[in-house]
């Protein structure tokens, strides 16, 4: 799925190309991309606009539309966006004609992604700040932040990094790849780590985004360059999918196993797992 670094990928590729234009028409083949709106809603709040500025918020593409229309697209599972498809481009979803003939197609096989509407920037901010914490590349990501973000909180450390709503972007592969990088293990609580761990994690989770930026972001299924190229930062993992391969750093096995509900990896002997704290006494009762 794309992350932070897929996201803005796209974002810093096709803003040249749609920045400044205008938005032509805008064909909806799948009404569930923006359910409950109907696509009249949004063709007749969009076409005919300008496209001031492209941005990004967590993984969030987000329009800007004269008079503070905004368009909030979520690629989630499987979705791309295409300059200009080839003609044999499949499970194209939605389609953006600029009025400099270029299309934009909004290709999405599993059919997860969204489109959504917001009017107005006070609407935009409620929007963004109900969904979203704080953008890990950013100045407001610091060592402080993830540390005060993490106390008396018992949900595996793994957990907390997903969740969009604490920091905004940072997916499985990311987590994966920082966690490893911080040799914190991902069952590890949130709350249990001292201000010397969040240091390394905050640096890792930086560090694991911009290596997947400056690499064009990952590409292991659908995700594509709007020119169709492939990212490359697949090739650069140092944990993620690599179970039953070497670690890089001790040499031993790397493992795969469930971590809030996702696909995990980590090497256990850099990223040592908790102790599992059980009761003083286990008591088996047998009912009568
Ligand atoms: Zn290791």
């Amino acid at each position: 799925m794309p992350e932070l670094p897929e996201v803005e990928t796209i974002r810093s590729r096709l803003a040249p190309l749609v920045e400044g234009r205008t938005l032509r028409a805008l064909e909806i083949l799948d009404a569930k991309w923006c359910a409950p709106l109907a696509p009249e809603a949004l063709q007749d709040a969009l076409v005919g606009r300008r496209v001031q500025r492209l941005g990004r918020r967590g993984k969030y593409l987000l329009w800007a539309a004269s008079e503070e229309v905004f368009l909030l697209m979520h690629l989630r599972m499987t979705g791309t966006i295409l300059y200009d498809a080839p003609p044999d481009a499949r499970y194209t979803r939605v389609r953006l004609a600029l009025d400099d003939g270029h299309v934009l197609s909004f290709c999405d096989p599993r059919r997860f992604g969204t489109g959504e509407l917001v009017l107005g920037e006070p609407a935009l901010d409620a929007f963004l700040d109900a969904r979203l914490g704080v953008e890990p590349l950013s100045e407001d990501f610091t060592a402080e932040h993830l540390y005060a973000v993490t106390r008396r909180r018992r949900a595996p450390i793994k957990a907390l990094l997903l969740d969009q709503r604490r920091i905004a972007g940072v997916g499985n592969i990311y987590a994966n790849e920082a966690l490893f990088r911080s040799q914190i293990h991902p069952l590890r609580p949130a709350g249990a780590l001292n201000r010397r761990q969040v240091t390394a994690l905050r640096d890792a989770v930086v560090d694991s985004l911009r290596a997947g930026l400056n690499a064009g972001g990952a590409s292991i299924d659908d995700f594509r360059h709007p020119d169709g190229v492939k990212g490359a930062f697949q090739n650069e993992f140092l944990v993620h999918g690599r179970a039953g391969e070497a670690c890089d750093v001790c040499g031993g096995l790397l493992v795969k196993f469930v971590a809030a509900g996702r696909g995990t990896y980590a090497c256990e002997h850099c990223q040592k797992r908790p102790r599992v704290r059980r009761p003083a006494r286990s008591v088996v009762r047998v009912d009568q």
